[in-house]
């Protein structure tokens, strides 16, 4: 009888064992935080549970689970309020875009509109394939020191598909537009815009293969999230996961990923003034900073700016500790720190429509939009000092209530916005060599 006993203790290793090495989650359901939020998504995430999304309004939060963590996850006793088994199954709507098309689409508008529109390759992934990105301005093959850069990009993560729609529908909406939309024309005449369509292609040519819930790159067969990749804030606050397969992975070391030194390497070339990172969902704006009570230097223009971009979406705004939880080596943190963007995360799509909607959601979803990254292009054109000076190195811009220091760019440019309502000729500048 002991012997039976122990022949079935060691079974039941076996199949734990073989479980736990089971990544696939198997189990989605949806977390009743009402009056508890911000201590839920604390818990799942230091628990190291795959968070999809959220309805912050509704305090509701979806979790995948693999068969071993629903058996940790039960031991916590939140209250369910449903479960979204389909999430897992749902087949991908073929007129959604996939990496191939996408690049496909991008050639085509570059052919169209050679005169304001150039597809540039900007680096490779893991697995070698192109990464491109769209470069949309007059004098296209010129790089215009006087004109402020700005970048849009999407799929970081690749389950989110609609990013890679917003993203595409930017590059079409500018140059269908063009000399027929005044602020259109206006935009693509001033600026230097960068749309960056998917940042990670592996990954979304495993979700078109079927693996839907892909959201990490290719490395290793597991997978490193690379918005948890980059150096600023890498590791610092618990805000990912040392585990590979986990889905929010840090990887082995700071920039360890050729996705992460593409997107860095291209932004340290464009400097853009504003940058939004498309994701989804939850309806979310989100700046930085990710670890919890970080905030920015210039935080009245950055979170002023993502307040405003929340107010016209409707969509929530706050940094990731306030609206989901910690988040460190993120790409918005990078940004802000080393180059001096103000960049935003935009989560697109509402928790009901999950990563891979039908596809009559794909024109709402893209015009409404339109709102967000059309605010930005306008603020382009608000308070700022700016201007070119090859002599100095550093700027200083302040008044009573506002003051910072701005690292000029190599080329001599400076652009630095300044809070809304207020006037570039009310502040003092002074430039050090
Ligand atoms: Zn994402």
């Amino acid at each position: 009888m002991k012997k039976l006993i122990l022949a079935a203790w060691m079974l039941s290793q076996v199949t734990s064992y073989a479980h736990s090495s089971s990544t696939k989650a198997s189990k989605v359901l949806t977390i009743n935080a009402k009056s508890n939020y911000a201590k839920t998504l604390k818990s799942l995430q230091e628990n190291g549970f795959d968070v999809l999304g959220v309805d912050i309004k509704n305090e509701l939060i979806d979790v995948a689970l693999t068969k071993d963590e629903f058996i940790e996850f039960k031991k916590y006793n939140f209250k369910i309020n449903e479960s979204r088994n389909d999430l897992l199954t749902s087949s991908i709507d073929e007129r959604y875009l996939n990496s191939v098309e996408v690049e496909a689409l991008m050639t085509e508008y570059a052919e169209k509109y050679p005169a304001i529109a150039k597809k540039i390759k900007i680096g490779e992934t893991l697995e070698g394939r192109s990464i491109y990105a769209m470069k949309i301005s007059d004098n296209v093959d010129e790089d215009e020191v006087s004109e402020p850069s700005v970048l849009f990009n999407g799929m970081h993560h690749s389950r989110e598909i609609m990013t890679a729609e917003v993203t595409t529908d930017i590059i079409k909406e500018l140059l269908t537009k063009y000399n027929k939309d005044q602020k259109i024309t206006h935009w693509v005449d001033s600026n230097e815009i960068y749309v960056l369509p998917i940042v990670n292609i592996d990954g979304n040519i495993k979700v078109w293969e079927g693996e839907n819930m892909w959201r990490k790159n290719a490395r290793g067969g597991y997978g490193v999230d690379i918005n948890r990749n980059y150096p600023t804030n890498w590791n610092a606050c618990r805000g990912s996961s040392g585990w590979k397969f986990s889905q929010t992975y840090r990887g082995s070391e700071a920039a360890s990923e050729p996705e992460t030194n593409v997107l860095m390497n291209f932004v340290s070339q464009i400097k853009p003034v504003f940058n939004i990172s498309y994701h989804a969902y939850s309806e979310l704006v989100i700046y930085p900073y990710g670890c919890r009570g970080q905030r920015t230097l210039n935080r009245e223009v950055v979170e002023g700016i993502g307040k405003e971009l929340g107010r016209v979406l409707n969509y929530t705004p706050g940094t990731a500790w306030e609206t989901l939880y910690s988040v460190d080596g993120s790409d918005i943190d990078w940004m802000y720190e080393e180059e001096q963007v103000i960049p935003y995360v935009i989560e697109v799509s509402p928790r009901s429509d999950g990563f891979q909607p039908s596809y009559d959601k794909r024109d709402p979803t893209v015009a409404h939009n339109r709102l967000g990254w059309q605010l930005l292009l306008d603020r382009l054109d608000g308070p700022m000092v700016r201007g070119i000076n090859k002599n100095a190195t550093t700027i200083k811009v302040e008044n009573e209530d506002f003051s910072t220091e701005y690292r000029i760019n190599p080329d001599g440019s400076y652009f630095i916005v300044l809070p809304e309502g207020s006037k570039a000729s009310d502040f003092k500048l002074s430039f050090k060599k």
